[in-house]
């Protein structure tokens, strides 16, 4: 007999529906699941061979414990006693903060929630956040700055084929969510006007109608060249600024500075294309900004989105049907990751931890004192350089679940000796993970197809993800694991494992907050393919699109950023004369510790590269395939030579998926935004020459 079940990819934030099929006592198969209205049944290579992931022969089937030094095979009880008795005695030693959490944004929203209520009531800690933080958190900040919310779009993906003039910045779904494309494809079809801006010629930039390749960190300076035209030019909506925003003086002044010809010299880009493009984007009558990873990713990236918003809100693109601001995220929950608790400075519902009325309901809602409740802790990257410090802020202990920094963190060579000196490492994965293989106690976990639990996507859809398959024998859910933690930790009640009475829980927490999830039910979104928050009660038909009658700030206005340029925390120089920008290639997905075991996967992208220009390539005498160092201030990686005329003759390009000799977050520099603590990951001075050693090439350490 074969079952069937209608359920998501495991992957990224656009979580395409599919249909697996399990014969009984057989592996899972990936079929078609055609009336999910996100992807209409279609699926990329991962999607399609996400079955793969399923295969007991990679996954962890049993808890592992250090012992003189190597990891054996455990029980659940040892393994679960030794984790309670460490975060005991370190908690009790160097108190409370000292025993940090560290999650996912791949982490389903029960587990999130889960996994912050337990941080603060079960730890007492304030040391949580997530990897979620490299992810989306400078548009988040963004968002909520100028329109008081953040979700990552403010209207469905297939509004982007029916906008006349889109601006896609520093996003490439046609590697990164292909499915997606449909929606960019439709819009040219119907005769409106793609533009990218991207220092490659993506494979998204080679359908555009217009490419724009700035300098790696230029695209704040090109936002205000945007602007200063629209100004000068007499195309700023002035009905629209006059009624609907505030703050337009505070950035016209900045954006005056910035005339096309100044800009050219910052970024790049000429000046003709810079007054074309204003002129296509200001004349249109609907038009949208999406950024992604590319402008965000950056010590200024708060800024940037701010200069890509105040473009919208100066056009009169933001707040009415087919025109706005959005963010593509790019972790499966990096949506909903974000507004459960598992962030720093937040509560669920998306409340802020300072705020006492925030603070008051959930409390009620846990069944605590809100006093009793941890305040804001420290951002992703600051808590993982604090691990294993000594003195009143260093972390001691840390529990990690659904994350892999050793290869995803940036300066990742120092992240693993932080990693390192903790006095007790806990992974929870499903498989021996770079991350994995340093703890000194190890989870397996059960994923994706094997439970139960909801995600919200990209669009702020609320969806299921529902079980098909049984995990194998000796496999926990995370729920399960921290059920259990919480129990030896003293608190025997407030920790079910059933995803669906986590979700109930959820709902009461996240109700009156901006991420308002009380009238969303498992049963509901099984009915509707989805549910869109906020969603505050059962008769609510969900909502789609935001900000047509107003923004979600206090006097219902957006409001224009603030923002002056400035130099990326590091430029090339004499020592370093190159950019260095990182991102993702199709076949594999964040720090490869799924897609690195799937051998279709591997064999279409089978480890890492430097992608240089042929001008950039005849200067150093090397050849396609040739072994190139490349050299930061932080670090060295090795990996062979992409000759491509895509890229600037003056950056380089390495994906950051595989760990080892090539790993790209080797160089990266933590430098951090100043608001949303983002590291500056895709900006940062190399110097690159033919490797001598060739004998630590690339496939070292690549494979699992
Ligand atoms: Fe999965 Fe994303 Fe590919 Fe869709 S686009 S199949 S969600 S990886």
């Amino acid at each position: 007999m074969t079952t069937t079940t209608d359920t998501h990819c495991p992957y990224c934030s656009l979580q395409c529906g599919m249909r697996l099929e399990a014969p009984h006592g057989a592996g899972a198969r990936v079929a078609e699941r055609p009336g999910f209205p996100v992807n209409r049944g279609a699926l990329c290579g991962k999607g399609q061979s996400a079955g793969e992931l399923l295969a007991p022969a990679s996954r962890l089937s049993t808890p592992l414990v250090r012992e003189r030094g190597a990891l054996r095979a455990a029980g659940w009880d040892e393994a679960l006693d030794r984790v309670a008795e460490g975060f005991a005695a370190i908690g009790a030693e160097h108190g409370a903060d000292a025993v940090g959490v560290f999650g996912g944004g791949g982490l389903t929203n029960e587990k999130a929630y889960q996994l912050g209520k337990f941080a603060r009531i079960v730890l007492g800690t304030a040391t949580i956040d997530y990897n979620g933080r490299f992810c989306m958190s400078s548009a988040a900040a963004g968002n909520r700055i100028a329109f008081g919310l953040d979700r990552g779009l403010p209207f469905p993906l297939e509004d982007i084929a029916r906008t006349e003039c889109l601006i896609l910045v520093g996003g490439n779904p046609a590697e990164t969510m292909p499915p997606a494309l449909r929606y960019f494809r439709e819009l040219r079809e119907n005769g409106g006007t793609l533009i990218v801006v991207d220092p490659r010629r993506t494979r998204t930039a080679q359908q555009a109608d217009i490419h724009l390749q700035p300098l790696p960190g230029g695209d704040l300076a090109l936002a205000l060249g945007l602007l200063h035209v629209l100004i000068a030019d007499r195309l700023v909506d002035t009905e629209f600024v006059r009624t609907r925003t505030t703050g337009f003086e505070r950035a016209r002044s900045e954006a005056m500075a910035h005339w096309p010809e100044r800009v050219e010299a910052l970024t790049g880009v000429t000046a003709g294309h810079i007054r074309e493009v204003a002129h296509l984007f200001g004349r249109a009558r609907t038009g949208m900004v999406l950024t992604a990873r590319g402008p965000e990713q950056h010590s200024k990236g708060t800024d940037t989105v701010g200069a890509w918003i105040n473009v919208c809100l100066a056009a009169g693109k933001a707040g009415r049907l087919r025109s706005g601001y959005g963010c593509l995220t790019g972790q499966g929950n990096g949506q909903g990751g974000r507004e459960h608790g598992q962030k720093a400075d937040q509560l669920p519902g998306y409340r802020s931890i300072e705020d006492p009325a925030a603070r008051e309901h959930v409390a009620g809602v846990w069944g605590v004192a809100p006093d009793s409740l941890p305040r804001s802790g420290r951002s992703a990257y600051e808590l993982l350089d604090s691990l294993g410090r000594t003195g009143p802020d260093g972390v001691r202990a840390l529990l990690v679940m659904g994350s892999n920094p050793v290869v995803s963190a940036p300066r990742a060579a120092q992240v693993t000796r932080r990693l390192r000196s903790l006095d007790l490492l806990v992974v929870s994965d499903l498989v021996l993970s770079e991350t994995a293989q340093l703890a000194d106690v190890v989870l397996p976990s059960a994923q994706w197809a094997e439970e139960t639990g909801t995600m919200t996507n990209l669009e702020g859809r609320v969806i299921l993800r529902q079980k098909a398959v049984e995990p194998p024998a000796g496999v926990r859910t995370d729920l399960w694991v921290l059920r259990e933690l919480a129990a030896r930790l003293g608190v025997d009640r407030g920790f079910p494992d059933d995803p669906e009475t986590v979700f109930e829980e959820l709902r009461r927490a996240s109700a009156g907050g901006q991420a308002d999830y009380a009238g969303i039910s498992y049963a509901r979104i099984r009915a509707e393919e989805g549910v869109f928050w906020p969603c505050p009660a059962a008769d609510h038909p969900g909502t789609p699109r935001l900000f047509l009658e107003a923004f979600a700030t206090p006097d219902g206005r957006a409001r224009f950023a603030a923002v002056t340029d400035r130099p990326s925390a590091e430029v090339p120089d004499a020592d370093y004369p190159l950019h260095l920008t990182t991102g993702r290639v199709l076949p594999q997905y964040q720090s490869g510790a799924q897609t690195r075991r799937v051998d279709a996967l591997n064999a279409a992208a089978p480890g890492p590269f430097v992608e240089l220009h042929p001008l950039l390539a005849r200067r150093l005498a090397v050849a396609d395939g040739d072994l190139l160092a490349v050299t930061s201030r932080r670090g060295r990686a090795v990996a062979p030579a992409r000759i491509t005329d895509t890229i600037r003759p003056d950056t380089v390009f390495m994906p950051f998926h595989w760990p080892g000799t090539g790993r790209a977050n080797t160089l990266t520099n933590p430098a951090l935004d100043p608001t949303s603590k983002m590291p500056e990951f895709k900006n940062c001075a190399v110097r690159v020459e033919p490797a001598r050693d060739a004998a630590a090439g690339p496939g070292a350490g690549v494979r699992p």
